[in-house]
């Protein structure tokens, strides 16, 4: 897959309420400007990768790039659900992820049962990809150790 691994840094923003967290899978969106910093032929899909909020730890992550309903499906956007439970929302911080590999493109789904169970595929498939040495190693990435205060994107 092209642009991979793919580094990235940028403040969580409020999605357009697809009600993610209601199906048990928020996704934490990314900022129009952090969008737009992406590849331009960046295929929209589900990937999956490496996560952390602030300077929290580092858990495995499920990402999705898809059209952006808020602009008419001519821009994209990307959110993150990150493999772990966290006692709080998080809007406001900063998500630094590097996206490590590509699971599958975006799919239209008959029910929401349907889509439930696809992510929860995908989840899986995460899993078990990020356990190998090739996905793993970019967990101790350099990139997750920044000193604190420092935001950049794209690195
Ligand atoms: P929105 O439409 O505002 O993105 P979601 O229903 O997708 O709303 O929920 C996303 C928010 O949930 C994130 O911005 C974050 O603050 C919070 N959140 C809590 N746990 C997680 C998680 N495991 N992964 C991603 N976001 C999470
Ligand atoms: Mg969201």
């Amino acid at each position: 897959m092209r642009h991979l691994p793919y580094f990235c840094r940028g403040e969580v923003v409020k999605g357009f309420g697809r009600g993610s967290k209601e199906l048990g899978i928020p996704t934490a969106n990314f900022s129009e400007q952090v969008v737009e910093s992406f590849p331009s032929d960046i295929s929209t899909g589900i990937y999956y990768g490496w996560a952390c909020v602030g300077n929290g730890d580092v858990h495995k992550m499920v990402l999705s790039i898809g059209w952006n309903p808020f602009y008419k499906n001519i821009k994209k956007s990307v959110e993150t659900h990150i493999i772990h439970t966290f006692k709080e929302d998080f809007y406001g911080e900063i998500l630094s992820i590097v996206i490590t590999g590509y699971i599958r493109p975006e799919k239209n789904f008959d029910s929401l049962e349907a889509l439930i169970s696809a992510i929860q595929e995908d989840i899986e498939e995460a899993k078990r990809q990020l356990d190998l040495p090739e996905h793993l190693k970019l967990k101790e990435d350099n990139f997750f150790h920044l000193p604190k205060g420092k935001i950049v994107n794209n690195h």
